[in-house]
């Protein structure tokens, strides 16, 4: 090893490694995130360099299995002695193993038998494609273990093998140190064995418990497809846990935090993103969903929204008519007794007026996915203009960067959307 080497190395590093895996100078070596030796952070990789002659150009990697003292040059006896002698690159840092062989630290940081000599160590590299080696699947519960074991001798968990690995759990590579857990990297002999954890949840939230019962209308696809999408993925072992209220379903989500996979929903929807339970008593909305999903700190593999407009992207009019929203109330007489009373005492404008504020209160409080853009009312009808994004917001929550299965559909679902059990 000369001086210049480890410049050398630096220059790959920052000319080579760098813009290809996306490093990052990494903070405070406080900072949670490892980083290697360089300073430098893998987004994604929580384990870093550990063997210092070790470069990788692809996939493969070319390291130093070895340095050997040659005194080829040298007339002395105290060096020819010595030729041939080899030692690993972790027994090298050793400075008393070295004494031990009869070799000091020189002026110039080169290990020798003594002042002014010229012999060198010269570097036994091996080459390892990494792409030979691949991860396997050594554990399936809520969080999946996968293991690879490479034959380079204090190896780490190099970009290479991340990136690898999260094209086979299908996770953002970018995201993998939120979805990567209790990574370990073990030495064995020459060989590096290393297992991580990933999130291997994938939720079935059926809200549609006994639907037929209180819906009349043909629900999107009902039956079949939470079927196929679950004996699907079931080949790939993941852990399924089935929800079958809005409650279960948001404990779920905590109870699995950062385990989750991904998940698929079997709802009643509406076009301004309500998700209601097939007895329609608990509501929630897409927007909170979302959060729920946020929560995971990463993009899901997969998402299946089986409620009606789950993906809905365009622009949206609703319109009411006075008939419609009058016997709204009506068709839920007891719950209503009072609000009917009132509003027989009142006009029919007073009635179109306060259900149009409070019908724009709810829709302008959709949070992310839903935007209101304009709206009136007259005694007859009331209208809005919106625009939803839903498959565009749910898209930033998938590693596709859209759902895997959505509908724009529309289901004429008519008046009963959950505007008042809101209000
Ligand atoms: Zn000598
Ligand atoms: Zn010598």
């Amino acid at each position: 090893m000369n001086l210049n080497e480890k410049d050398h190395l630096l220059t790959v590093i920052e000319e080579k490694i760098v813009p290809e895996y996306g490093c990052q100078k990494a903070a405070a070596p406080t900072d949670k995130k490892s980083c290697c030796r360089f300073g430098y952070a893998i987004p994604g990789a929580r384990a870093f360099f550990d063997t210092a002659d070790a470069t990788i150009t692809g996939s493969v990697v070319e390291y130093v299995e070895a340095y050997v003292f040659d005194a080829s040059q040298e007339n002395c006896e105290k060096c020819q002695e010595k030729d041939g002698i080899s030692v690993t690159p972790e027994q090298k840092l050793d400075e008393n193993f070295m004494k031990s062989l009869g070799f000091y630290l020189q002026e110039d940081g080169v290990y020798r038998p003594h002042p002014n000599c010229k012999c060198v160590w010269k570097e036994v590299k091996r080459t390892v494609d990494l792409s030979d080696y691949s991860w396997e699947k050594t554990n399936s519960a809520a969080l999946a273990t996968y293991t690879i074991t490479v034959p380079i001798p204090n190896f780490y968990l190099a970009a290479n093998l991340v990136a690898e690995l999260a094209k086979i759990v299908r996770l953002d590579v970018h995201e993998a140190s939120n979805w990567m857990q209790n990574v370990q990297v073990q030495p064995v002999g020459k060989q590096t064995t290393i297992s991580v954890d990933v999130p291997n949840v994938w939720l079935c939230i059926d809200l549609m418990q006994g639907w037929a019962k209180w819906w009349k209308d043909p629900i999107v696809n009902i039956g079949g497809t939470i079927g196929q999408a679950v004996s699907y993925l079931t080949t790939y072992g993941m852990e399924e846990v089935f929800c079958y209220s809005i409650d279960e379903m948001y404990s779920a989500f905590k109870t699995y935090q950062h385990q989750i996979w991904g998940f698929v929903l079997y709802a009643h929807g509406d076009k301004i993103g309500g998700i209601q339970e097939s007895n329609r008593k608990h509501h929630t909305t897409q927007a909170k969903l979302m959060s729920a999903v946020d929560q995971q700190g990463y993009k899901l593999a997969k998402v299946y929204l089986m409620q009606c407009y789950s993906g809905r992207n365009k622009d949206l009019e609703i319109r009411y008519t006075y008939e419609e929203l009058w016997n709204a109330l009506l068709s839920k007489k007891e719950k209503h007794q009072k609000e009917i009373e009132h509003w027989q005492t009142k006009t029919r404008a007073e009635f179109m007026e306060n259900r149009f504020i409070n019908i724009r209160r709810n829709l302008m409080s959709r949070g992310e996915g839903l935007t209101y853009k304009n709206g009136s009312w007259n005694e007859n009808e009331i209208y809005f203009l919106l625009e939803s994004q839903w498959d565009t917001v749910w898209g930033k929550r998938t590693v596709k960067g859209k759902l895997d299965i959505s509908y724009q559909g529309v289901n004429a679902l008519g008046i009963d959307w959950g505007f008042w059990e809101n209000n």
